[in-house]
Parts: structure tokens; sequence; C-alpha cells
């Protein structure tokens, strides 16, 4: 046996692939499954579409973060090594012979650097290992004042080498502004404590360095001390500056790492930011630029609203269009089958009508020849029937017909079995696999169904309505090929013989096996 596909013309397959794609867009079920897993696409599509966009929006702000901060970090640092440079300088020239003898003007000249009086400096002072002020870059002689109680004194005391020291905030007495100390030691020669050099850098200079930059409403630039202190923020509120965060896990973090970013809540405020941190050159200083993860992400979710909105809406809209088409489509195809099936069925009886008994005999017929059963047909009609119309009127006749279709379908049992009204009171009992004795039996039982068939509203009792009935069996011979005399025929010839025979009997017909002929067999 060849396998299947094998000797198809080379068309064959695309066509099938064809009508199966055809068929399945026919079909109600597949337009619903395309309707919902489009939109599921769809949805899939533009939520990594919004994921992309979202990620763009964060290395965007990364980016400029990192760029922010590496330009204010240069510009403090170069400001504060300007200012280093001075200090050292003037700690230095400390050492210049002679200087003690020279003119307070001169000495001034020699001791400061006019680098020192930029504007955002604040007072550079030098003062003596008991802390008085000996010399100032704004006064000659030196504006008096006694800063033995400052940290910045008191730390450059009692330990040498520190180098530059920068000390907590502070209020100068001078000028009452809020200033950052930067000190460095003056050694004498045997390397005893001689004084300090001071210098201070206002804190209105962060002000004004971060006052130009837009960071949106949750942004922040913050400056510490390696100990935690905050010496700046921005936007600038007076209760942060001076306070400690040294406990709090984000300034661990910028202690620990030096440089880099990380999103985190603030302990201040208990908003999220990414935070974007360095540390400013070998300075204990600690600056950070902070986005609002909601500022970050205030664009990107407002696109992300409406093209998701959008989306869902027209998923929806798809679903509901495709269920609604696929609703459509089942009830059509229901009313289709319904049609169909009423198509075939009697209306007064709600018997299959003549066109299924046909199409039903031609199977009966194809399925006898190929299996070799026996297959017999009875043809059942109603006697007199005309009379009936006559004397009780149509609808009476109308009931007597629905009550002769309930005798005949109670008088067979097996499945396969077809009773059918064929003609006005004429009706078909198709019996596959029954041989003539058998069909006989169904005959006889029809007789009895029918001798109990009344009518009361019509005042008609049992025994009133007869039928009669012709049978044919006809049974295939051995040559399948040889052609099966039509039973209809037959059965028609037997019924005539039992209507002429004086009605309410059974005639029947076995052809012979070659001729066809008829044959009269039995009598009731
Ligand atoms: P016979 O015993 O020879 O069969 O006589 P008959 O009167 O039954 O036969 P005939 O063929 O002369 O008449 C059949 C009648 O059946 C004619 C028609 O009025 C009636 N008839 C056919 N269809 C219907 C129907 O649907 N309803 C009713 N009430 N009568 C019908
Ligand atoms: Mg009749
Ligand atoms: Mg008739």
């Amino acid at each position: 046996m060849p396998e299947p596909g094998h000797g198809m013309p080379s068309g064959a397959r695309p066509m099938n692939l064809l009508r199966r794609v055809a068929s399945g867009l026919r079909s109600a079920r597949t337009w619903i499954a395309l309707g919902v897993l489009a939109p599921m696409g769809m949805v899939a599509v533009s939520g990594l579409m919004l994921a992309d966009l979202r990620r763009d929006a964060w290395a965007t702000a990364e980016q400029t973060s990192r760029n922010l901060l590496q330009v204010l970090e240069r510009d403090i640092a170069r400001n504060i090594e300007m200012y280093d440079l001075s200090i050292s300088a003037a700690v230095d020239n400390l050492k210049a012979p002679g200087l003690a003898e020279a003119d307070p003007r001169l000495r001034q000249l020699i001791l400061f650097d006019r680098a020192a009086t930029a504007r955002d400096m604040g007072v550079m002072l030098i003062l003596d290992e008991r802390g008085d002020a000996v010399g100032d870059i704004a006064a000659v002689p030196p504006r008096k004042g006694n800063y033995a109680d400052r940290e910045y004194f008191q730390v450059h005391r009692s330990s040498a080498g520190l180098g530059l020291h920068v000390g907590r905030p502070i209020v100068s007495r001078l000028d009452g502004e809020r200033m950052l100390p930067f000190s460095r030691r003056i050694d004498r020669p045997d390397g005893s404590f001689g004084g300090v050099v001071l210098g201070t850098v206002k804190l209105s200079y962060f002000t004004h360095l971060f006052s130009e930059i837009d960071l949106g409403p949750g942004g922040a630039i913050n400056l510490y001390l390696t100990d935690g202190t905050r010496l700046m923020r921005y936007p600038y509120e007076e209760a942060d500056l001076g306070a400690n965060i040294a406990q709090a896990s984000t300034f661990k973090r910028f202690l620990r790492e030096g440089r880099g970013s990380f999103v985190s809540t603030s302990a201040r405020d208990g908003v999220e930011r990414s935070y974007t941190f360095a540390r400013i050159g070998t300075l204990p200083l600690i600056l950070n630029v902070a986005l609002s993860t909601k500022d970050v992400e205030a664009e990107w979710a407002a696109k992300a609203t409406i093209i998701g909105g959008i989306v869902l809406v027209l998923c929806g809209l798809t679903i509901a269009l495709s269920l609604l088409f696929g609703r459509e489509l089942r009830r059509r195809e229901a009313m289709r089958a319904e049609m169909a099936a009423l198509s075939r069925t009697d209306a007064l009886t709600g018997l299959p009508n003549r066109r299924c008994f046909e199409d039903a005999l031609r199977r009966a017929l194809d399925a006898a020849r190929r299996d070799g059963h026996p297959l017999s047909l009875l043809i059942v009609d109603a006697d007199h029937f005309k009379r009936f119309n006559d004397r009780y009127g149509h609808p009476v006749g109308d009931a007597i017909l629905q009550g002769l279709a309930r005798c005949l379908a109670t008088s067979v049992h097996r499945p396969q079995d077809l009773v059918s009204r064929i003609g006005g009171e004429e009706f078909a009992l198709l019996l596959p696999e029954t041989d003539e004795a058998g069909a006989l039996r169904i005959a006889d039982v029809v007789h009895a169904e029918v001798s109990k068939l009344t009518v009361a509203a019509a005042g008609i009792g049992a025994g009133v309505v007869t039928v009669s009935i012709g049978l044919a069996c006809v049974r295939p011979s051995g040559d399948r090929s040889a052609t099966l005399p039509d039973p209809y025929r037959l059965a028609d010839g037997a019924l005539y013989e039992a209507k002429n025979g004086g009605r309410n009997q059974t005639r029947s017909v076995a052809p012979p096996p070659q001729q066809g002929a008829l044959q009269l067999v039995r009598t009731s």
C-alpha cells in the first residue's frame, strides 16, 4: 500500500494547505484565537518598547548626573587647590629671612597671595601659637582676635604633619558668614607648633555653584565631609547644614565606594533617588548629584501611560470584536445546521422527510452491497385517508398523520432503523441488516400499533385507522459489482398489491437474486 502523499500531484500539497487555511479561517475558534493572540503580541511588543524607552531615560539621566558631577567636582577641586596654594605659600613665606623686621605692608605682600582675595574666599589669617591673629589678608595691622578655641587650631596644635586640614563649617567672628575652614600648621624650625595659617571658603560659594542647575523637583546636590557632616545641600535649606548622616546607609556606601552610582531611598526625606557620587580629589569631601526616580521617569511615565492606554484600549477592542465575530460565526454555523436539519425534517410529524429518506436509502444500499447484509423497506400508506379528511376535516387528518408517525416510531428500536414521511399519507421504514422475516415482524407490530390509534377529539376510536404495507427485502448476491434492484419500486409494487388485496395488510416481495422480478411471498 502506498504511503499517504505518495504519487500525489506536485500541486496537491499546497492546495491542501490552502484548503486547510481557508477552512481554518471559517472557524470561529480560529478567529477567537487570532483575536486574542494578536493583541497579546501587541501588548508584549509595546511592553518591550516601553521597557526600552525606560532604559533610555535612565541612561540619559545617569549620563547627565555623571557629567554634572564631574564639572562640579573639577570646579571645587581647582578652587580649593588654588586656595591651598595660597595657604601653603603663606606658611612657606613665614620662613623668609628678615620677615619679622620688614615693614608691615611689605610683610603683607610677601605673605598673602592675591588669589586668596577672590569673591568666594572668606578670611585668611595667620595665627600664632596662642591662637592670636598676627596676619590678616584684609587688614594691616590684623583685626584682633583669638582663635585658640577653634577645632582646626586645636587639631594642628596637637598633631603635626596633617597637611591641609578641612574643618567643620564655622560662623566667622569677623563678618558673621558661614565658612568652611582650610588650615595648615606652621612648624617652628625645631618642629614645635608655631601657629596656623587659616583660609576659609564661604559656603555661599557652593550655593552659587549649585544654584544654576536644574535637577527637577526631586533632585538634589549634596556636599559632605567624610565624617558625615553635610556642608551644603541644594535646594538650600538652613536645617540641612551641619547635619550628620554618617549612620545613613547611603553615606556608608559613598565612603566605601569612593565613586559610583546607585538607587536608594533618602534618609533625609524618604524620596527614592539615583545617587551619583565622588570623593573630591584627596580632600575629605564627598559630592553627590541625586535625581529622584520619579523625575527621571516622569517623561517616560507620561508617554508610557498614553501609549499603554492606547494599546490596551485597542487590544481590548480587538479582543471584544474578535469575540463578537466568533460568536456571530458560531450563531451562523448553528443556524446553518438548524436549517440543514429543518430541510431534512417533515414539519407536521417531526419525522425525517423524503429527501432524508432518499439519502439514507442510497447509503443503506451501498452498505448492504458492501457488507452483504439484507436490506428491508416497508412503505406504509394510510387506507382511504381521503375519506377521513372529507369527513372530519383537514386538521383531524393532520392529527391522524401525527398519530401514525408515533405508531411507526414506536414500532422500531434499532438505532439504524429510519422512519420517514415520504408523501402525504405515505411513510417508509428503512430497516438495514434486516431480512424478510424480521421485516414482516415489524410490519405486524405496525399494524398492531395502528390498530390502537385513536383521535379522541374527533371521536375516532381504536381500529378505525388502518394502513397497507408494501414490503421489499433485497439481499446482495456474492457478486459485489452486480446492481441491486430498487427496493422502493419493489415495495411500491407490493403496496399496490396490498391495496388491491383489500387494504389493512402487508404484501411482501423478494426479488429473485438476478432478474429482480416480483415474487409474492406472503399475505397477512
Ligand atoms: P388509498 O387507501 O387508496 O390510499 O386511499 P387514500 O384516500 O388514502 O389515497 P389517495 O392518494 O386517494 O388520497 C390521499 C389523501 O391524503 C389525499 C390528501 O387529501 C390527503 N393528504 C395528503 N397529505 C395530507 C396532509 O398533510 N394532511 C391531510 N390532512 N391530508 C393529506
Ligand atoms: Mg392512502
Ligand atoms: Mg397514498
